[in-house]
């Protein structure tokens, strides 16, 4: 799962490349399907319920709560610089019938001594704006955080 943080090149010609454009303007989105209405995140363009290939895009709040977490204090290659930094898995917040989980880092509006299970959190996508490719990573902030979000994509 480690490359979610951003250092992943995403195939530009798979049905769900949207998925980066939208959160790259900051909207999170999630996939439902378009014959059971099963909604999942990261988004499949085949069901897992049905296998329909039909899907849509549904966005999501990005509200969650942790549902584990761990310290980094030995960095994989390429993140050197961000050392030590602190990483959660977040249960998403999609309501009945929906399902989602994703890796992210803890932002600046959460102390690593606050970090506890269970606790809630905003996922807010980020950019690695110094990069020349799309590289997107998940930041986890306190709920009611907000950030700006671009409206160049429908
Ligand atoms: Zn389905």
């Amino acid at each position: 799962m480690f490359e979610w943080f951003g250092r992943v090149s995403f195939v530009p010609h798979t049905k769900v490349s949207d998925f980066a454009k939208h959160l790259k303007d900051g909207s999170i989105m999630a996939s439902t399907c378009g014959s059971c209405g099963f909604t999942t995140f990261p988004p499949r363009a085949d069901c897992p319920q049905c296998r329909s290939g039909e899907f849509s895009y549904t966005e999501i709040s990005g509200e969650g709560t942790i549902l584990t977490y761990t310290k980094i204090e030995a960095a994989p290659a390429g993140f050197e610089d961000e050392c030590p930094f602190t990483i959660g898995v977040v249960e998403l917040a999609m309501g009945e019938g929906r399902s989602g989980r994703l890796l992210g880092w803890f932002g600046e509006t959460i102390a690593e001594d606050e970090i506890e299970m269970d606790m809630p959190v905003q996922v807010v996508p980020r950019m690695f704006e110094e990069l020349e490719e799309i590289k997107v990573y998940y930041s986890l902030e306190k709920p009611g955080t907000t950030w700006v979000k671009s409206n160049s994509t429908k």
